[in-house]
């Protein structure tokens, strides 16, 4: 979308039959409000969505030194970006300009009249995700702010969890920035106390865990004291496909999530084989625009939640999780996914997060602007890496295992790599050893066909080495094949776990009604589609088992 498109699909103006419509719905009300009164300030939760009858409604961002109009909207134009749908705060403040009439309609009457009037709810969706972008790209917006520096492991945590989760935020880095100085003096604190995060003139929190983040910026609402249909773990491409599917069918459908929405394709900054997307489209985008249409449809999405562990109860799933709570589900979907493997050499775990990443998106890539790095790996995963840190740094080593880079990588890959002229693909290659002081500087690798040692200085060292499931929580009721990635399927009927008279369905486990999908399921294809197929196709499963029961 050119820089003119992205603006026409965010700010839209309904026509007079549109607003006609919602002077009819039940679902709205006619509200007035005066000159200079706030409508909403940056920072509510819960605000309510506003189209506008007559008048005008300045947006203005408050997150910077001084305050900043982003747009005046006038009639047919409406307020809200993806928080309105997510539960998160509004990024920005809405103030009316002269005497205004708006619809005001509740987030709830939001989410009906997007699924009622699908014509009104097109627009609508696409402004918000538009004006997401806007925010995050276009506009010079602040955000939160995060003052912590480069080698400080809970500024990375902070950052990364941060950028998993699409929440605009600027990064000052405590070693290089010259604003650091007077803004902390401004909040009363020393460089010790850091990393902290303020917005506009407030500090809001001193080294956050990721949990009180999640509840500043209203990610984790209370789960509801109910038996749910159906519980999704894992929000990667599988858990979010059942979860617009589920919630799209009726189903009461709460997704629970460790870190961030999009999982292991979060971490891709171009997905180039994903039906329906020729020029690809990174993890991050399509995470968003699958969380935005599972809260469409109202699925519940708190993150982080962590799960620890299941029980039954009656037959019924109940989820243990880190917090202490548990939530019980008529049927549960297991899509908790894969992670990367541990590198498992000399010095790897002192610089995970302050060297060693397992991911190479935006916020790992600033940190090595114009540096060699290495990246350690030989599927897709490692290519993908490699091209896009080829953009942002000097050089970039691919460290290869096996004797031929077309082994386990697409063959389109391997040629964009060969034609990249800052790789360097080292075959027959694997580190032995990392060192520096606080962060990462040098990173030692031997081939192993010569025995050949070579030591690349380096600030960054990228791991894509073969993945293990996510399925360490589960009881032995639910069998796993030696690698322990969750069975499924028909043949299950004969293990001692199975209680049903029926077969089970194919992508259910050894205990009826719990279900797999994706990457964590034996067998699968280990791909965004797959994952989303299966995901979808477990929520037909779902429905037969609830029809029997
Ligand atoms: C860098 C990279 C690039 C890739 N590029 C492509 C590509 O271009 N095309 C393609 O087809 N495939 C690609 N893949 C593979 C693809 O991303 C995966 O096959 C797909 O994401 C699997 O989806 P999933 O939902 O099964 O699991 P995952 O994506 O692994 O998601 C699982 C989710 O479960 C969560 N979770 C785990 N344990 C728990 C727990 N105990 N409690 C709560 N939540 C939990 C995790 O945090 C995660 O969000 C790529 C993978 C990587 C790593």
């Amino acid at each position: 979308m050119t820089a003119d498109e992205l603006r026409a699909a965010a700010f839209p103006k309904l026509d007079d039959a549109q607003l006609e419509a919602l002077e009819h719905c039940s679902l709205t009300a006619l509200k007035h409000y005066r000159d200079g009164e706030r409508l909403f300030e940056a920072g509510d939760r819960d605000s309510k969505f506003f189209v506008i009858k007559a008048g005008t409604i300045e947006i203005i961002d408050e997150s910077g030194e001084t305050p900043k109009t982003i747009v005046v909207l006038g009639r047919g134009e409406f307020t809200g970006e993806v928080g309105q749908l997510t539960g998160g705060p509004s990024p920005v403040t809405g103030v009316a300009r002269g005497d205004c009439t708006v619809y005001e309609i509740t987030q709830d009457s939001l989410r009906q009249i997007l699924n009622i009037h699908p014509d009104l709810g097109d627009i609508i969706l696409q402004a918000f995700i538009a004006r997401r972008q806007l925010l995050r790209e276009a506009w010079n917006f602040t955000g939160l702010l995060v003052i912590g520096s480069r080698y400080s492991r809970d500024t990375f945590r902070i950052r990364e969890f941060l950028a998993k989760n699409r929440v605009p935020f600027t990064w000052l880095d405590l070693e290089v920035d010259p604003q650091v100085d007077q803004l902390l003096k401004r909040f009363g604190i020393s460089e010790a106390e850091t990393p902290v995060v303020t917005w506009g003139r407030k500090l809001l929190l001193r080294n956050p865990s990721n949990h009180e983040l999640a509840e500043v910026l209203g990610l984790r609402r209370p789960l509801e004291r109910t038996v749910y249909d159906l519980i999704v773990v894992g929000a990667g491409p599988a858990g979010l496909a059942a979860a617009v599917y589920g919630a799209s069918e009726g189903l009461c459908t709460v997704v629970l999530e460790r870190t961030a929405p999009g999982g292991q394709a979060g971490r891709s900054m171009r997905i180039e084989n994903y039906l329906g997307f020729p020029t690809g489209i990174t993890g991050g985008e399509l995470a968003e625009r699958a969380v935005v249409q599972a809260h469409k449809f109202g699925a519940r999405l708190p993150v982080p939640t962590p799960v620890t562990g299941l029980k039954f109860d009656n037959a019924y799933p109940v989820l243990q999780l880190d917090s202490g709570e548990t939530v019980t589900a008529k049927c549960l979907l297991i899509a908790t996914g894969a992670d990367y493997r541990l590198l498992g050499v000399e010095g790897c775990e002192q610089y995970e997060g302050r060297g060693v990443y397992y991911a190479a998106t935006t916020v790992e890539a600033e940190m090595c602007r114009g540096s060699e790095v290495v990246v350690v790996g030989g599927g897709n995963s490692a290519g993908q890496a490699a091209v896009f840190l080829a953009r942002q740094v000097r050089k970039v080593y691919l460290v290869v295992r096996g004797d031929n880079l077309y082994k386990d990588m697409s063959a389109y890959l391997a040629r964009r790599i060969e034609e990249t002229p800052n790789i360097e693909v080292l075959l027959n290659t694997e580190v032995r050893r990392m060192s520096g002081n606080s962060h990462l500087t040098a990173v030692e690798l031997v081939n192993t066909k010569t025995a050949e040692v070579r030591t690349v200085k380096t600030p960054a060292l990228f791991s894509f080495i073969g993945a293990v499931p996510r399925t360490d929580w589960l009881p032995p009721e639910i069998e796993r094949d030696e690698k322990q990635f969750v069975r499924t399927g028909p043949e299950l009927s004969r293990s001692p776990y199975w209680s049903a008279r029926r077969q089970p369905f194919l992508l259910e486990t050894s205990h009826p009604g719990v279900f797999a999908a994706g990457d964590a399921r034996s067998g699968s294809v280990k791909r965004v589609a797959s994952a989303v197929g299966e995901g979808a196709m477990a929520v037909l499963f779902v429905h037969e088992f609830l029809k029997q029961m």
